[in-house]
């Protein structure tokens, strides 16, 4: 696989460094860090400003699990050897999953599409889920009331807002709309991290969202 071309915004990986995104995003953000040398010295350059800013973080302003988050970073990360980056506890997909993309049983949303919910914290505000799409299928032009994670693993897709290949991430928020379609000749599969459900922009879409539960 070739270094990725799209990464996660800035502030994106900075939220992640202090612990406070949700599991769903921090699994699409810790995968995608696995395969990018580049968001991975971004993340550690963070991560060492993180320790010398966090005398001056207001706790109030966090979540209550968002500070345990810190916590247990602090715990787990800054020892003695700052350094040597530890891997980021918990936030791994293999965690996720009983095997490999292969094994996946995925379940059925509509012609050429599957998924495959996967339960991660904060389950009921943000959703971790694995999606196929066969080749020039794709999910009806929506945007998003909250952030939307999107690793490209296998496969490209194409959505208007550029070309995506495996091991690019989108990071989209509520102001984006598009209309993802695999192309190719593979199906396409994706990690996504959606914090709250898509709104659709057309009838159709509209109308097949209490089906596909997307
Ligand atoms: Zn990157």
């Amino acid at each position: 696989m070739s270094s990725p071309h799209h990464h996660p915004k800035p502030e994106t990986l900075a939220e992640y460094a202090a612990g406070r995104l949700d599991e769903a995003r921090s699994v699409v953000i810790a995968s995608h860090i696995e395969i990018c040398p580049r968001c991975a010295a971004e993340l550690s350059a963070y991560e060492s400003l993180g320790g010398a800013l966090l005398e001056d973080t207001e706790p109030a302003a966090m979540r209550d699990d968002a500070l345990e988050n810190v916590l247990a970073r602090i715990g787990a990360n800054v020892t003695p050897a700052q350094s040597d980056a530890a891997p980021k506890p918990a936030s791994a997909l293999s965690a996720f999953m009983d095997g490999g993309l292969d094994d996946i049983k995925w379940q059925w949303v509509a012609p050429g599409v599957h998924q495959h919910v996967m339960k991660a914290q904060g389950y009921r505000d943000s959703v971790l889920r694995l999606v196929k799409f066969a080749p020039g299928k794709g999910v009806p032009v929506h945007s998003h009331k909250g952030e939307e994670l999107t690793l490209l693993m296998r496969g490209a897709y194409r959505d208007g807002l550029g070309e995506w290949r495996a091991g690019d991430l989108s990071d989209l928020d509520q102001d984006h709309t598009h209309e993802p379609i695999a192309i190719g000749s593979e199906p396409c599969i994706c990690l996504i991290a959606t914090a709250a459900p898509l709104e659709f922009k057309t009838m159709l879409g509209k109308a097949l969202q209490p089906f596909v539960r997307l």
